[in-house]
Parts: structure tokens; C-alpha cells; sequence
């Protein structure tokens, strides 16, 4: 695939009118009001259909697979994207970063975190149970693993532990910087199991977390410097007590529901995040394009100097870059294949960096009315900061690429 198809082009058309329609005029409110996103999201989902198009393709992948868990015969699998092929789901993404990334940060966390993780390791009884709410947008998803003191050393430094207690675990623990946290339905918590053990040694697993479980506090969101469309805060457990029930997998096996399950994870929210950058260099683009034509100094305008000229070529070829990047994604998806982890860690590093580099250019590009809120350049390097610190940071992306090289 080098180019979209005219079916594609069509869900473009439809998204930009939908964003103009129904975003565009509580933007404001979604940028700086602290209006969550989760009500203008849910009637996406329903104008496109997006929301009968999960359950549907929910259905057919549980059906799928308790046909194969009693041995009867079965066809290939029925694909995530329902028919379509991974352009149908990148689209929205890309279009909805041109204006409110926060909101993709948001929606991603929830159906593409949370629910992908429920999906990839829990029991079938795990999924019916929590993933179809979650791909609807019905339920807000949250998937928490990063603690005060756990950052890029998720693994070796997570202090939130799970105790047995009879045919229960208690949990406890603070996680931090949680998308969707302050508002979440479902939770995927990530905890330690503490057998008293030295906590390196300790097994990782994932639980899911219902809103008003006794023990659960969801404190109101942080202030941060973007993504305002995303709200992103804290989580505290004190002595949540819960079945076994609600261990994803149902089993301590720990290359069914821990490190594996959340690694799988990282690949995913790797991926999603060139389609961001896509949205966010676009729009650049274009708002920078249309200055550089209109906006005149010392008698000319300023697309007329040559080192305009230069910050518009560059991002153009960061432009074509990544959206090949997200044409790959496509072609591979079709293909029924995955990239590989140093794969989605290079193509996440490098998408995340050139947004961030193409919106300070925006900004650039602007003058002082660049640095003004009224231009939305400003908004989208907010914005697109986060894409190098979120999701494995630059340098952690850099450490995964350069271990798969050297193996
Ligand atoms: C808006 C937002 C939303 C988020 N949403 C979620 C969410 O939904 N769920 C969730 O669990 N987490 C979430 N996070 C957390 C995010 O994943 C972490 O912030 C990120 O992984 C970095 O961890 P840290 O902030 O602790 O930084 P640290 O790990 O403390 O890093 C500090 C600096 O040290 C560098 N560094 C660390 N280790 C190395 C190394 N080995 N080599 C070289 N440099 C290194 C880092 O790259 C960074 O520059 C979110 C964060 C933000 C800002």
C-alpha cells in the first residue's frame, strides 16, 4: 500500500466533517474546561458505527475461540479490524490528533490498553465479562502499571503487591500518571505477588478493577502541560480484596498473565503512536503551508525566504516517513503479521520524535503568534511532548532497539 484507497479516503471525508461538527465547538471546553472526552468519543462511536462493529467482531473472535477451546473445527480467525483492514481503525486516530490528541490518548488507553489486555491473556469468561463494554466505549478503560517510583523500570521497581489470602488476593499499591484513571470503569492493575519473596524475584501479574470497589480511590486529575483532552491521575489501593476471579488469565503462570501480557501491550501502544504523529504533523503542515503564504515581511512572504522554506521540506519528508510507517502498519496487519518488538519500538521513537521536532517548527514558523493559544501550533507541541515520554521513552525505545541489534 502506498497511498489510501478512495474507501479510505471517504472515512477521511466523514471524520473531518464529524470533528468539525461535533468537536470543533466544544473544543474549548475539551482543551481547557476539563470537559471529558468520553461523551463526545461514544457519539463517534455511534455515527460510525464503530461501537456495532466491535461487538459484532467481539462476538465472532469468542465464538471463534470457544469453538477451538472444545475441539471443533474451525476457520481462521476472525480479524480484530472486522473486515476492514487496520486503515479503518488508524484513520479516526489520525484524524482526531490533527485537532485533540488527548482524546485518541484517551480512547486508545481504553480500547486499545485495556481492553487488548483483558482480551490477549484472560479466560473467555474474563473477556465476555469486561471487554465488550470496553470496546464500545460503553465503560472507560484504565491500565495502570506506573508507580511513583516505577517508571521506565516498570517491572524492577513496582512496589504494588498482591498477598494470597485464602482464595483471595489483597492488593496494594499507588500507581501514577494513569490515563483515564480519575474517571475509569475497569482497571487493569499490574501488582507483584508477594509470597515474601525478594520483590525481583516476584511474579507480575494483572488484575481487573471495577469503579467503587471498596479500597479504590480515583483522585481527581493531574494539571499537566498537554493533552488536556486526556485525563490522566492516580490510583490508590488500600487492602482491595478480589477473587480469583479477576486475575487476568485466572492462573499465576507468569508467561500467561504477567510480563508477557503487559510486554504485548507495549508493542501495541508503540504502534498507535505513528498514527498520532501522523495527525499532529499534518495538521502542522498544513497551518504552516497556508502562514507561509499569507503571512508578509520585509515586503514578502515569508514562504518566500529560503529558511521557511527549509522548516516547510522538512516537514514534508517527515510527513511521507511516517505516514509510510503507517502504511506498513497497514500492509503487515493485512498480512496477519506483527512487527517486532525493536520494529514497533523504532518506528514509535522515530514518529514521536519528528511530531515533536515538526509542531516546535510550527510554532517557529509562526512568530509570537505561534507562542499564542489562539494558533492551535501551540496546542499541538503541548501535545505532541508527550509522545516521547509516554508509551517507553525515547531512550528506553532507543535501549529495545540497539538490544535487538546486538543480539
Ligand atoms: C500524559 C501521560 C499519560 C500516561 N499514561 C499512562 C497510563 O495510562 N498507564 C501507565 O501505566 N503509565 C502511564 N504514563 C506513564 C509513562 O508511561 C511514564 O511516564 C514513562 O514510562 C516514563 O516513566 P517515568 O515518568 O517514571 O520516567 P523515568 O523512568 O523516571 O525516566 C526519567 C528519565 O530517565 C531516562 N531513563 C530511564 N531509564 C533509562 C535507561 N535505562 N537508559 C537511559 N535513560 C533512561 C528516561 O528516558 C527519562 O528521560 C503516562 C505518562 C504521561 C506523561
Amino acid at each position: 500500500m502506498y497511498e489510501w484507497s478512495d474507501e479510505h479516503l471517504m472515512l477521511q471525508q466523514a471524520m473531518r466533517d464529524f470533528v468539525a461538527k461535533e468537536i470543533l465547538p466544544i473544543k474549548e471546553e475539551l482543551e481547557h474546561g476539563d470537559l471529558p472526552p468520553y461523551d463526545v468519543l461514544r457519539k463517534l462511536y455511534s455515527t460510525f458505527g464503530m461501537d456495532e462493529m466491535a461487538r459484532s467482531t467481539f462476538a465472532k473472535r469468542i465464538a471463534h475461540e470457544k469453538a477451538v477451546a472444545a475441539g471443533e473445527p474451525v476457520e481462521e480467525k476472525p480479524s480484530r479490524h472486522g473486515g476492514g483492514d487496520a486503515g479503518y481503525t488508524l484513520i479516526p486516530i489520525i484524524e482526531l490528533c490533527r485537532h485533540c490528541p488527548g482524546m485518541v490518548t484517551a480512547m486508545g488507553v481504553s480500547v486499545g490498553l485495556t481492553a487488548s489486555a483483558i482480551q490477549a491473556k484472560g479466560t473467555i469468561a474474563q473477556k465476555e465479562r469486561w471487554v465488550p463494554e470496553l470496546l464500545t466505549l460503553e465503560k472507560v478503560g484504565a491500565w495502570a502499571i506506573t508507580e511513583p517510583n516505577s517508571g521506565s523500570d516498570a517491572f524492577g521497581s513496582m512496589l504494588s503487591t498482591a498477598r494470597r489470602d485464602g482464595d483471595e488476593y489483597v492488593l496494594n499499591g499507588s500507581k501514577t500518571f494513569i490515563t483515564n484513571g480519575p474517571y475509569a470503569d475497569t482497571i487493569v492493575f499490574i501488582a507483584k505477588l508477594d509470597e515474601g519473596n525478594d520483590p525481583k524475584d516476584r511474579k507480575v501479574l494483572s488484575f481487573v478493577l471495577d469503579r467503587g470497589m471498596p479500597g479504590l480511590e480515583q483522585p481527581k486529575p493531574l494539571r499537566k502541560m498537554g493533552m488536556h483532552s486526556s485525563p490522566t491521575g492516580e490510583l490508590f489501593l488500600t487492602d482491595v480484596r478480589v477473587g480469583r476471579d479477576r486475575l487476568i488469565g485466572e492462573t499465576e503462570e507468569v508467561s500467561k498473565g504477567g510480563r508477557d501480557g503487559a510486554k504485548a501491550t507495549f508493542q501495541q501502544e508503540r504502534a498507535g503512536v505513528a498514527a498520532m504523529s501522523l495527525g499532529i504533523i499534518e495538521q502542522c503542515l498544513e497551518l504552516c503551508v497556508q502562514y507561509a503564504k499569507e503571512r508578509v515581511q520585509f515586503g514578502q512572504r515569508i514562504g518566500d525566504f529560503q529558511l521557511i522554506q527549509q522548516k516547510l521540506a522538512k516537514m514534508e519528508v517527515a510527513r511521507m516517513n511516517v505516514q509510510n510507517l503507517v502504511f506498513r502498519t497497514i500492509e503487515l496487519s493485512r498480512a496477519g503479521k506483527s512487527m517486532t518488538f525493536a520494529e514497533a519500538s523504532a518506528m514509535k521513537l522515530y514518529s514521536a520524535q519528528v511530531a515533536t521536532e515538526v509542531a516546535l517548527e510550527a510554532v517557529q514558523l509562526h512568530g509570537g503568534n505561534g507562542y499564542m493559544a489562539e494558533f492551535q501550533v501551540e496546542q499541538l507541541a503541548r501535545d505532541a511532548k508527550v509522545l516521547q515520554i509516554y508509551a517507553g521513552t525515547d531512550e528506553i525505545q532507543t535501549v529495545a532497539i540497539a538490544r535487538a541489534l546486538l543480539a
